[in-house]
């Protein structure tokens, strides 16, 4: 089974491959579904192929708009650029663009995007029979029907979300964003209206605020928990599903490779069950309340959380090594810490993990200083040398 994870930039790139990623998923500065992540220009696209290919991974590469006319005109070009530096796969969701794809891209595989819905074995083999290699159900299936429709079209490849956050609406389907902000979720522009808090204002009475209280429970009717299928991957490998999807392509460096190394941890647990350690390292990054949302039955009090929209962050990602000499690492900063706090550093290879507590910090002058500013590059002298690619996290005490 095939542990795929986003790719917001490069860099993030190399991290999920470093931490357990079989292929990822990115999108060039068009046609993709997030606009708003960094994204990749075309030189960087080919630099991320080269780099997925030399470490023996796949990428693919989100082409998953809903196309309009505009967009139609300048597709071709784009197509024959992705096949000529040979990505693995186009995730696409509009039939006008599949179409497309087979006649300028036709050496592409296509995989069906979360965003095409597709939630029926007869839907399935509507699409194996236009061609595509793959579907990526809709996250609104449970495992049974997965069963079922792997069964029935055994030939075409099941890819399913297992980790990430989940719209109210069918994945992405919503019209919330482009109504209120003028910003479509389907053009990739969503600005998470779902999230926010609601209040109620009578016409006459500006600026008066009511509050909307379905029960006590509050009002932000729309939001989401965050799908978390760990527990279930041993029964996911036993279905045949043969590609598992990390959302979060805006999301850190820190969350995709913790997430993933996570994820490959229980991949490799064949069908024991996930360890309490393995799931724990999920709780480490900022996240909403978990759902196993559809796995067994739909529950809207399982699927939403109606208390506050914020993030759970019991840990922060505080550094990324940037460089290592000797015994010294080099830090750039992401977030404050000082002398006197405990910091975790993590690496590909969980066994590589340790912490510490902070005795000395030094910056760029090679002064020691007392508190780390983000932006900025630190020292650490420690008692060994760290492997590439750490990571430093902070755990958040409770004020
Ligand atoms: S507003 Fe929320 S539910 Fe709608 S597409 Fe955006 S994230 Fe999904």
């Amino acid at each position: 089974m095939e542990l795929l994870a986003p790719a917001g930039d490069l860099n993030k790139l190399k991290y999920a491959v470093y931490y357990g990623a079989d292929a990822v998923y990115a999108a060039g500065n068009n046609f993709g579904l997030r606009a708003k992540s960094t994204n990749f220009s075309e030189v960087h696209l080919k630099e991320a192929v080269d780099f997925c290919h030399k470490h023996g991974r796949k990428i693919y590469i989100t082409v998953n708009i809903f196309a309009h006319n505009s967009d139609i005109e300048q597709l071709p070009e784009y197509l024959i650029f992705l096949q000529k530096i040979g990505v693995d796969a186009l995730i696409i969701s509009d039939p006008g663009v599949f179409s497309l794809a087979k006649e300028f891209a036709p050496d592409v595989d296509i995989h069906i995007s979360t965003q095409a819905n597709v939630t029926s074995w007869s839907a399935v083999d509507f699409w194996y029979k236009l061609g595509a290699k793959r579907i990526i159900l809709a996250r609104e299936l449970g495992i049974k029907e997965i069963v079922e429709i792997k069964k029935k079209v055994p030939k075409i490849e099941l890819e399913m979300f297992v980790h990430g956050a989940m719209c109210m609406s069918y994945s992405g389907r919503c019209l919330i964003s482009a109504f209120l902000n003028n910003r479509s979720a389907n053009r990739g522009l969503c600005t998470q209206p779902c999230r926010w808090e609601y209040n109620l204002i009578e016409k006459s009475r500006p600026g008066e605020f009511f509050k909307i209280e379905e029960d006590e429970r509050g009002s932000y009717f729309f939001n989401s928990k965050d799908l978390n299928l760990i527990k279930r991957i041993p029964q996911i490998k036993k279905a045949g599903i043969d590609s598992i999807k990390i959302e979060g392509r805006m999301k850190s460096l820190y969350y995709v490779a913790a997430v993933t190394r996570a994820y490959k941890t229980a991949i490799e647990a064949g069908t024991n069950t996930v360890s309490t350690d393995t799931q724990e390292e999920l709780n480490k990054v900022s996240h909403r309340y978990y759902s196993e949302a559809f796995f067994d039955k739909f529950d809207s009090s399982e699927t939403q959380y109606y208390g506050s929209s914020a993030y759970i962050r019991d840990y922060q990602f505080v550094g990324e090594v940037q460089k290592v000499e000797g015994t010294s690492a080099f830090i750039s900063i992401k977030a404050k810490f000082c002398i006197g706090d405990e910091i975790e550093f993590i690496f590909p290879d969980s066994k590589n993990d340790f912490k510490i507590k902070l005795k000395n910090i030094f910056n760029e002058e090679n002064e020691m200083i007392q508190l780390t500013k983000p932006n900025t590059i630190i020292r650490l002298d420690l008692d060994k040398k760290l492997p590439k690619w750490g990571i430093v996290r902070k755990k958040n005490i409770e004020e």
